[in-house]
């Protein structure tokens, strides 16, 4: 991270990355740009709480394919904080971490509104809320109707603090992706080229 200057507003785009595609980085350019932010990081979790049976890839994997993905912009940084601890990627940790690292940064926490939908039951969502703002990015077609019914949970006061933006293309998907790779299909021109050669190079999500 750039250390050596006072940063106002850092955006955290946090996510499995399974892979990384074109979507998240539309929307991470888009909050940047929308929330006025100075630098946005992305943190591929080591193992997301609330995943199910599905195997996820390798962090180590996730983490080369995220820092291929976002090499050639500037404002975008990668951290392998989440990878590194290891264990369940509770959201608390990691923004108490930027928090502590950046004391008088505002935070913004960007993910996928399904992600969001669950905020109520994820880690000391208070603290959380106290101490990062959240950008819910949604699929085009997104009920809204859900996380607003969601959002009604939360404490008075907090829900301002969850701003939803819709990215047109989140259209794409990692599990389409993943999909398509396992059935032969093409995935050119969803996610980066070099993300693209790293899969059929390292034969990811075959089966
Ligand atoms: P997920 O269930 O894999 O994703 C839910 C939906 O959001 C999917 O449609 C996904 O699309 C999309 N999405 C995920 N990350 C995104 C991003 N950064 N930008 C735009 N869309 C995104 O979600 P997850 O990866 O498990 O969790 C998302 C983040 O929330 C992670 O950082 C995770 O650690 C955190 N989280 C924390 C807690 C907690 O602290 N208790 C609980 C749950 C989640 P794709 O599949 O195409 O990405």
């Amino acid at each position: 991270m750039k250390k050596e200057k006072k940063i106002s507003k850092i955006g955290i785009m946090g996510g499995t990355f399974d892979p990384i595609h074109y979507g998240h980085l539309v929307a991470a350019e888009g909050a940047r740009h929308h929330f006025d932010l100075e630098v946005v990081v992305f943190v591929p979790a080591a193992r997301p709480p609330h995943k199910g049976a599905r195997a996820i890839t390798d962090p180590a994997h996730r983490l080369n394919m995220t820092v291929l993905a976002t090499g050639s912009n500037p404002d975008f940084e990668v951290s392998d904080v989440e990878i590194k601890r290891m264990g369940t990627s509770y959201t608390i940790e990691t923004v108490s971490y930027f928090h502590q690292a950046w004391p008088d940064s505002d935070i913004c926490f960007i993910t996928g509104a399904d992600a969001v939908l669950e905020i109520l039951t994820w880690h000391r969502v208070r603290e959380l809320l106290d101490l990062c703002s959240f950008i819910a990015a949604t699929r085009p077609g997104y009920r809204l109707e859900n996380l607003a019914e969601t959002l009604k949970g939360l404490p008075p006061g907090y829900i301002d603090r969850i701003s939803v933006m819709e990215v047109p293309a989140l259209a794409i998907s990692s599990t389409d992706i993943r999909d398509r790779v396992r059935r032969g299909m093409p995935i050119k021109y969803l996610l980066p080229e070099e993300v693209e050669n790293y899969i059929y190079e390292k034969g990811l999500y075959r089966k």
